[in-house]
């Protein structure tokens, strides 16, 4: 049963789609509209600071980050990004944050290709005597083949899981921003990255266009996400824990904080998908020329949920991930 904010919207926001504009309903990363000849792709993804980044987060990267969680939504439907609407809420006109902010996020729009076209600029609400927090929303849209797009259905039997990247980086960098994990500087800056400048896998999205049955990009953490696959698919992930790839930045954590860090971690913006076994040889030569290196991780079976095979070879049931409104 859907949880948090995933029962919200099941319970208050899933409509059946009317009219001339079809899409295949909410549920995946992106919403595909068929348009005459043309498909586009649309996904919208609202943050505020604090708690989607930290309060003093350099405005720079929050740009940045605001615009890239967008754009990894529309490499997950393997859509070329063409133009984005920026919405924000202003607890006050800050010129030397607006301006920061501003940098970071058009210099990501210059080198994707994907242009502000419209938005809306409003002051946020004064809560007890203060203005709440700046709060960003972005409406973007790419473009897709007639007839094709990736979504989180579509994943059979038998098909291999892979992943793109590191995994845990973010996750760990946060830990360490809130004095609850130790890393040295060294392994803290490299992961820190990962959390203020995630890279969004576009050129990758598109390449699988072809070739994957299913995929999602990874913002809630890995089983969150891959269980968003196994639940729009109807089948089963069997992940692998010897085959998950690691951050270098993680070399210092013990094996709970591992655990942690790569099955839950949020905010990776990896792309996590589903291809079949005759697939193997042209996703190996799409990692080694490709953007990112792939990793395969696991595989599809029947059943419902996501499983994971232990380093000692026991298949344990694995829940969780980040989760607004969740009760844990
Ligand atoms: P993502 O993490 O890729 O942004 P989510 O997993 O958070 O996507 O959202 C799941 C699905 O629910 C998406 O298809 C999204 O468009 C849809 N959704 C989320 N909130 C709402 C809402 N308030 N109204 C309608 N659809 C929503
Ligand atoms: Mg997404």
């Amino acid at each position: 049963m859907a949880t948090g904010e995933f029962d919200i919207i099941e319970q208050f926001f899933t409509h059946p789609v009317k009219g001339p504009w079809q899409s295949q309903g909410v549920g995946d990363d992106c919403a595909l509209i068929t348009l005459g000849q043309q498909r586009i792709a649309v996904t919208t993804d609202m943050m505020a600071m604090t708690t989607h980044f930290l309060a003093d987060a350099n405005p720079e990267d929050v740009g940045y980050k605001a615009l890239a969680v967008n754009l990894s939504d529309l490499a997950a439907a393997g859509a070329i990004p063409r133009a984005f609407f920026l919405g924000l809420g202003l607890a006050q006109r800050d010129d030397a944050w607006l301006s920061g902010f501003s940098r970071g996020m058009m210099a990501l729009a210059q080198s994707a290709g994907c242009f502000l076209l419209g938005g809306d600029t409003t002051r946020t609400p004064v809560v007890q005597g203060q203005h709440a927090p700046n709060s960003i929303c972005i409406t973007a849209i790419g473009e897709l083949p007639p007839d094709a797009g990736l979504t989180r259905a579509g994943a059979c039997i038998g098909d291999d899981i892979w992943v793109s990247g590191f995994l845990g980086a973010p996750y760990a960098a946060l830990m360490h921003h809130w004095g609850k994990w130790q890393m040295s500087s060294e392994n803290f800056a490299l992961a820190d990255v990962r959390l203020h400048r995630p890279e969004p896998r576009n050129q990758l999205g598109q390449a699988l266009l072809k070739i994957a049955t299913a995929c999602a990009d990874i913002s809630d953490g890995l089983v969150a996400d891959v269980g968003h696959i196994a639940e729009r698919s109807k089948c089963q992930v069997l992940l692998s824990w010897d085959a998950l790839p690691v951050h270098p930045s993680l070399k210092e954590l013990d094996d709970e904080q591992l655990r942690e860090a790569l099955l839950f971690g949020g905010d990776e913006y990896e792309l996590v998908f589903s291809a079949p076994v005759t697939a193997r040889t042209e996703l190996q030569a799409l990692s080694k020329y490709g953007t990112v290196s792939l990793h395969r991780i696991g595989t599809i079976r029947s059943g419902n949920g996501v499983w994971l095979e232990t380093k000692d070879g026991e298949q344990v049931s694995v829940t969780g991930g980040f989760n607004h409104f969740s009760e844990n």
